[in-house]
């Protein structure tokens, strides 16, 4: 019978990759949180210099944020025994002309299917950004971002896709009452029904 690879060690081979090396900044080190019975996957974009130095993903005021909108505590967001966290792109990019650049595009195709096939308890994921709608839901998106977050219901159960709550898009959430009075409510009630 093939030998078949444990999340463990398909996580030491992640933390091994330097498939985009290249195109770093920094020497690759790639952070996600993972662990076979996490029922919650929450894709971001890819990890912040912060981030990358302290090695913990959302540890910034996006994460801040993130856990405010969840009503999660930092105890039970960084359990990784029920939420894996696994961005679009695993290491820092580095700075673009208008902040980070995106995640790398080679990451999410190499090793979000195997870490997927590895966490079989999986039932909701939240996709936090467009880098992470646009990989998963791909020509299911609408035209903008904020009509693809005001059609949540069409994702769900499977997907909830929402804005990056990084403190750059105050505008666009102030913008838009909606976020707030129609798809938090909906986001809090799964989350807390999943994490029991
Ligand atoms: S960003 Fe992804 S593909 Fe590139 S080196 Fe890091 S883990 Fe590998």
């Amino acid at each position: 019978m093939p030998h078949r690879e444990t999340l463990e060690q398909l996580l030491r081979r992640v933390r091994e990759c330097t498939v985009c090396a290249a195109h770093l900044p920094y020497p690759p080190k790639p952070v996600l949180l993972a662990k076979a019975t996490a029922r919650l996957i929450i894709v971001g974009q890819a990890p912040g210099r912060k981030v990358q130095e302290t090695g913990i993903p959302w540890n910034d005021p996006s994460g801040d944020r993130l856990r405010e909108w969840l009503q999660l505590s930092k105890e039970v967001f960084y359990d990784e025994s029920r939420i894996a966290i696994i961005p679009a792109g695993f290491c820092y990019p580095g700075k673009g002309k208008s902040g980070d650049m995106p995640p790398r595009p080679e990451c999410a195709p190499l090793w979000h299917p195997p870490l997927r096939a590895a966490l079989p308890k999986i039932e909701l994921t939240l996709l936090v950004g467009s880098y992470a709608q646009e990989h998963y839901l791909g020509k299911l998106r609408k035209g903008s971002l904020s009509d693809t977050v005001k059609a949540f219901p069409e994702y769900m159960p499977v997907y909830f896709p929402l804005p990056h709550p990084s403190p750059r898009n105050r505008l666009w959430l102030r913008q838009r009452p909606w976020f707030d009075t129609d798809v938090l409510p909906t986001l809090r009630e799964r989350v807390a029904e999943l994490l029991g």
